[in-house]
């Protein structure tokens, strides 16, 4: 019996790389691309020895050509924290509306079902609270934040529209902050920050006064929310998070218990439109998909936790694994 393949953009960074763990174990034939600017190959390394699995250095803004069928694609490439897009703004803004449209024709030209990843980040500071699918955001276009919010917006206006006029089978999931095992320790995220600050022994940074909240997911939670997402028959918007929500100054407190620092938070300036509060109302993954995730912060914590003492001391100082330069022109 021959084997399904999926391409997976972003294959190499932290969420793509466990859905290339998630697919090469349930026997599908995987296809990773990666640009390599935020995605690194060490997270897909294993892999690269299974006759399932096939690793292409690729960008996706430009032309896609992959020969023979092929059964879904996962569009997971895009720099993901806002640190990274502030670096690389036209980049980001390259990958979710360039990179899209070429994953969308190459979907229609294999007849595959294609999911992208969108974020809570299409709500901006949401004026609701939790945010359900059918609220329509909050979003300042020109801000720091607008060149990823508004190509992920288009993005799920683009793929909406393919469905609806040339009957692509498509999914949105709209994913909000997920944590585990492969973040990048330095890409400016809150958790990678603070553990990596608790490792180093230096003072914990909240930005603002740390009342503003976020709801954070474990990795392998999300990956099964969008394996069964991928398999359902829907193809509007669907949040897959955990709404368990918690406050940074909170969530501080929880990291120097976890890691036992000695360190203390110390208070820098909130970023421009930084959203105040973030949950997910996930009654519609509930419903349609009977999916919730099952674990709680301590547990994933503690095994992200220990990720990232793994990690050497070396890689522990580095500034960033990557140098934008290099990649851009
Ligand atoms: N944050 C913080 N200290 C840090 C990094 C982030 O207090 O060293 C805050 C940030 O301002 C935001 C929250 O933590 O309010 C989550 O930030 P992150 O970049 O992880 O994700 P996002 O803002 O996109 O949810």
């Amino acid at each position: 019996m021959s084997r399904k393949k999926i391409l997976i953009t972003g294959a190499a960074g932290f969420l793509g790389s466990h859905l290339c763990d998630r697919f090469v174990n349930e026997g599908y034939h995987v296809i990773a691309m990666d640009n390599l600017i935020t995605g690194r190959l060490k997270n897909i390394e294993h892999l690269f020895k299974l006759e399932n699995f096939e690793f292409h250095h690729h960008d996706v803004s430009k032309f896609i050509h992959i020969s023979g069928q092929l059964n879904y694609i996962l569009h997971f490439a895009s720099p993901a924290s806002p640190i990274d897009y502030l670096k690389i703004p036209i980049q980001t803004l390259k990958v979710g509306s360039l990179g899209i449209h070429h994953c969308l024709g190459l979907a229609k030209e294999k007849n595959a079902t294609l999911m992208i990843a969108s974020t809570s980040e299409v709500y901006g500071d949401p004026e609701i609270h939790p945010q359900t699918e059918d609220y329509w955001g909050h979003v300042n276009p020109i801000g720091p934040r607008g060149v990823y919010d508004e190509a992920k917006r288009f993005q799920e206006a683009i793929t909406m529209a393919y469905h609806t006029y040339h009957g692509l089978n498509t999914k949105i999931a709209r994913i909000f902050n997920t944590y585990g095992p492969r973040m990048r320790l330095n890409d400016g995220r809150v958790l990678p920050a603070f553990i990596g600050q608790a490792l180093r022994g230096e003072n914990l940074t909240i930005f603002g006064d740390g009342s503003q909240t976020r709801s954070f997911c474990y990795v392998d939670d999300l990956i099964e929310g969008i394996f069964r997402l991928l398999h359902s028959d829907y193809n509007q918007p669907v949040n897959l998070g955990n709404p368990d929500e918690i406050s940074i100054k909170d969530f501080a407190n929880e990291i120097i218990k976890l890691t036992g620092t000695k360190q203390k938070v110390v208070y820098k300036d909130l970023p421009l439109n930084d959203p105040k509060q973030r949950q997910p109302d996930i009654t519609r993954a509930k419903n349609l998909l009977n999916w919730s995730p099952k674990i709680d912060r301590a547990e994933g914590l503690k095994r992200t936790y220990n990720y990232f003492k793994s990690l050497s001391l070396e890689e522990l100082n580095e500034k960033d694994h990557y140098n934008f330069d290099k990649y851009i022109k």
